[in-house]
C-alpha cells in the first residue's frame, strides 16, 4: 500500500469511527480472509521444503495460466513490468527500434519499452472505449514504416482492446504484437481470452490486480516456444542450463511462495471477475444518466476498475472523500505529457483524447466484495454532488 492510500485509509477509518459508511476503492482483506485457512497452508508447504526458486509451486501455477489463457506457454516472471520487457526482449526488439503503445496507459508500459532500448512511440485511442484507436493506428503505421517492430495494445481497465483489428495492422507492417494484459486476466475478446492474440502476452500480479499476489509478480503468455525459452533465460541470468549463460540477463523470476499465494487465489478470479461485472451493472443502473462512461461492446470486460468520465472531477473527489468513498484517477497525465517522456519530444494537443480522458476519467471503488448498498451510496453521493 502507498503511503498516500495510507493516509486515504486513515481518513476513512476516521469517519467510520464516526459512523459514517466507508467506501474504500479496494478492500484486499476481505479477499483474503475467505481464503486464509487455504493460504496459510500453501506458504507452509514452501517453507517446510525451503525450495523458494523454479519449483512445482511456480511449475504448476504456469500450467494453470497457460490453459486459463488458452496458450501453450506461460512463464512467471517477478513483475508485470518484467513481462512485458522480456517479451520484448524475446522477440528481438532491440535499441533503436519503435515500438507503438497507447497514449492513456500505466507508465510501466512505456518504462518496459524504454528498459530494451527502443523508443516508445504512441497511439491516440477511442474516445467511446479508451483503448487503442485502430484508424489512429493505421495512421502511425503509414506514417513509421519498417520503424516499428511492436506494437503493445493495453487492455486498460480490464477492457480488451480489439485485437483482430489491431493485429491486422500491425502484422501487414511487419511488427509483433505483445499484449499489455497486465489489467484483463479472464477478459475475451471475440470469445478468446486475452493474452492469446499477440505474439505474447504480459500480466501483472500486483495486489490489487484482478489475480493478485502478495507482492510483485507476472507472467508472460505466448505460443511461441522460442519466446518462451527466451523469456525463461532473461529472467533467470540468461541460463538455459548450470552455468550455461546464452544472454547476460535478469533477476526476474515468479518466486515459489508467490506461485502458491497465486495458484490459491486462481481458483477464484472467476467468481471475482463475474462479481466485478455484476457490479459494475449496479453502477451503470444506478449512476445519474449525466455520467458518462465506456462501452464494453460485445467483449466481456473483467472490470479492474470502474472508469466513468466527469466534469468538475477535483470538487467530485472531494465530495466524495468527505462522503467517506475513496476514489482514484487512471490517469491523470498521458502517457506523452509525462515528465519521464519529455525526451521523446511530445507536445500538448498531439494525442486530443488521451488528453481529454486524462482530464475527466475518474475510478469509482471497485473490488468483488463491494455491497449493492455501498455502490448505492456512491451513485448517491454522486447524483448529490451534481444536484448542487
Ligand atoms: C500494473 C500494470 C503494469 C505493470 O505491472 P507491475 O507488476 O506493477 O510491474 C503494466 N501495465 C499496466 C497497464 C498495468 O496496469
Amino acid at each position: 500500500m502507498t503511503i498516500e492510500r495510507e493516509q486515504h485509509l486513515r481518513l476513512l477509518t476516521a469517519g467510520a469511527a464516526r459512523g459514517m459508511r466507508v467506501v474504500p476503492f479496494v478492500n484486499l482483506s476481505r479477499q483474503h480472509e475467505a481464503l486464509w485457512g487455504d493460504l496459510d497452508a500453501a506458504i507452509a508447504s514452501v517453507f517446510r521444503r525451503s525450495a523458494f526458486i523454479d519449483g512445482t509451486e511456480l511449475r504448476e501455477f504456469e500450467d494453470w495460466f497457460a490453459e486459463f489463457c488458452g496458450v501453450r506457454y506461460a512463464v512467471g516472471v517477478a513483475s508485470g513490468t518484467d513481462a512485458l520487457e522480456f517479451a520484448l526482449r524475446a522477440l528481438g526488439v532491440k535499441p533503436g527500434d519503435e515500438v507503438v503503445t497507447a497514449a492513456n496507459s500505466f507508465i510501466a508500459t512505456a518504462a518496459a519499452i524504454t528498459a530494451t532500448g527502443a523508443r516508445p512511440s504512441f497511439v491516440d485511442v477511442s474516445e467511446d472505449t479508451g483503448n487503442v484507436d485502430p484508424a489512429r493506428l493505421v495512421d502511425v503505421m503509414t506514417a513509421r514504416v519498417k520503424a516499428v517492430r511492436a506494437v503493445v495494445p493495453v487492455h486498460l481497465y480490464g477492457r480488451p482492446a480489439p485485437m483482430a483489428e489491431i493485429g491486422a495492422i500491425a502484422r501487414a507492417g511487419g511488427a509483433w504484437v505483445v499484449e499489455d494484459a497486465a489489467q484483463a486476466h479472464g477478459a475475451l475478446c471475440g470469445g478468446r481470452r486475452v493474452g492469446s492474440f499477440g505474439d505474447a502476452g504480459c500480466f501483472s500480479f500486483y495486489p490489487t490486480k484482478n489475480l493478485g499476489g502478495a507482492g510483485d509478480g507476472g507472467m508472460v503468455t505466448t505460443n511461441d516456444e522460442r519466446v518462451a525459452d527466451a523469456v525463461r533465460a532473461w529472467r533467470n541470468h540468461g541460463r538455459t542450463s548450470g552455468n550455461h549463460h546464452v544472454l547476460l540477463g535478469r533477476t526476474g523470476r515468479l518466486d515459489n511462495l508467490q506461485a502458491a499465494v497465486l495458484r490459491v487465489k486462481a481458483e477464484f478470479v472467476e467468481e471475482w471477475n463475474a462479481r466485478r461485472r455484476e457490479i459494475a451493472g449496479w453502477y451503470r443502473d444506478r449512476l445519474p444518466p449525466a455520467i458518462r462512461g465506456f462501452s464494453d461492446g460485445p467483449d466481456v470486460s473483467v472490470h479492474h476498475l470502474f472508469v466513468v468520465r466527469v466534469p468538475d472531477r477535483v470538487a467530485l473527489r472531494v465530495h466524495l472523500q468527505r462522503k467517506g468513498v475513496e476514489t482514484a484517477v487512471h490517469y491523470p497525465i498521458a502517457l506523452h505529457l509525462q515528465p519521464a517522456c519529455r525526451e521523446l519530444g511530445y507536445k500538448i494537443g498531439d494525442f486530443p483524447v488521451a488528453e481529454r480522458l486524462a482530464r475527466e476519467v475518474l475510478s469509482l471503488p471497485m473490488d468483488p466484495f463491494l455491497s449493492r448498498a455501498d455502490v448505492n451510496y456512491v451513485c448517491d453521493a454522486i447524483a448529490e454532488f451534481y444536484e448542487r
